[in-house]
């Protein structure tokens, strides 16, 4: 039988500080589920990191996204913006809300939403009515929030999104999801919106097996987060409940494994710094394919590292060379506005983001991996192997 070399994989989680114990220290006192102490705590010590009032913890992203958007205020019939290039999830949580997105081209400098796009689309094919909300004059439809998307861990400009939709009275909700331990001009991504979403899945930068966070500044936003997030229960005896909610708690069980990770969460970033700097050295000096660096303004938590490809190669190519060599990679996310269920209302000719989505592969960024992986990946794509 032929041995099976094991693949590098494209992110997997690290237990190398108190996971095990506190865990294990749950599981000895029985508060597994909604209850405990260690919910709480998780909440502090992410509120703390980002110098946020408010942290609701939420058992993944995507609900974070779904009541995030609710509480912003968003219903049937409205409109959202939204990037195309973007894993799947902030686009369904709007539909979730039976409201529509409306697709913004990308940026090649920072993967997100271009803001230059979203001023004209305002400017040109927005108008405000008497009730002092925005509506689409094509359209008719509200538009009710603004939703951008730090891609791979690089912030977006986001400084010019939120000035251009608190303009227009547009409730920005960040999608935070990949970019947690990521700045803008010194501000943790996540904290500029009125509301930011956090995920703690298993490939994300720290991971409580599946998990989300709504973070914000705006206290009666973050109760009625929380509010939704347990049943809208007005009461826990008699069992009243004061409008329609979801269970979207994090379990106690999850929250420890948040704790630990948390508490190794500085050391972790400098590791992925590290990584991708190593990437950056490599890949310079070979010249060709090119890295994404982070944008100007930003520091990234460099979350997935990635690469364009030289002109006229073809990315599956590329990846079938790094598979054959034993390292994952992987195209970025089918266009959103190309999927099938959504209907395909678009600012912008989405050029960019065809580009990006036909260019660009992502690669090993693990913190466990060493500079002799990354060696090994750099000399696999400048075909120096
Ligand atoms: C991971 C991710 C989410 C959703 O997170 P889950 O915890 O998997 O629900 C949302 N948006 C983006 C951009 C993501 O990458």
């Amino acid at each position: 039988m032929t041995q099976v070399k094991k693949m590098l994989a494209l992110h997997e989680p690290v237990f190398a500080g108190n996971e095990w114990r506190y865990v294990k220290e749950c599981l000895d006192s029985t508060w597994v589920s909604s209850a405990g102490g260690y919910v709480q705590r998780f909440e502090s010590i992410v509120a703390d990191w980002l110098g946020v009032a408010h942290a609701v913890a939420v058992v993944n992203g995507t609900s974070a996204l779904h009541l995030a958007l609710k509480v912003a205020g968003v219903q049937a019939g409205d409109e959202v913006l939204v990037p195309s290039l973007t894993f799947i999830a902030p686009v369904n949580s709007i539909v979730y809300l039976n409201a529509v997105p409306r697709f913004v081209d990308a940026e090649e400098a920072t993967l997100g939403m271009d803001p230059d796009l979203l001023a004209s689309f305002f400017e040109n094919e927005v108008e405000a009515r008497a009730d002092g909300h925005c509506y689409n004059r094509t359209t008719g439809r509200r538009i009710a929030a603004c939703l951008p998307v730090h891609v791979l861990g690089h912030p977006a400009r986001i400084d010019r999104i939120v000035e251009i939709c608190n303009r227009y009275e547009i409730a920005v909700v960040e999608d935070a999801t990949e970019s947690l331990g990521s700045f803008y001009n010194g501000q943790p991504a996540g904290t500029f919106g009125r509301l930011g979403c956090l995920s703690f899945n298993g490939n994300k930068i720290i991971t409580t097996g599946g998990g989300g966070m709504v973070v914000t500044n705006d206290r009666p936003l973050a109760e009625h987060v929380r509010h939704l997030s347990t049943q809208a229960k007005r009461d826990g005896f008699a069992y009243w409940h004061d409008e329609v909610g979801y269970n979207y708690r994090l379990p106690n069980l999850n929250a420890a494994l948040g704790c630990a990770q948390m508490e190794g969460f500085d050391e972790l970033l400098a590791k992925k710094r590290q990584i991708a700097q190593w990437y950056r050295e490599d890949l310079q000096r070979a010249g060709g394919a090119s890295f994404i660096l982070e944008p100007p303004g930003a520091k990234s938590n460099y979350w997935l590292n990635g690469v364009r490809v030289r002109a006229g190669q073809q990315i599956s190519n590329v990846m079938s060379d790094l598979q054959e060599h034993g390292f994952a990679s992987r195209p970025l996310w089918a266009p959103c506005h190309q999927q099938p269920m959504f209907e395909s209302l678009t600012v912008g000719t989405m050029e960019v983001t065809q580009r990006l989505w036909e260019t660009l592969i992502t690669l090993p960024s693990s913190t466990n991996l060493t500079r002799s992986n990354i060696r090994g990946i750099t000399r696999c794509l400048t075909g120096s192997v």
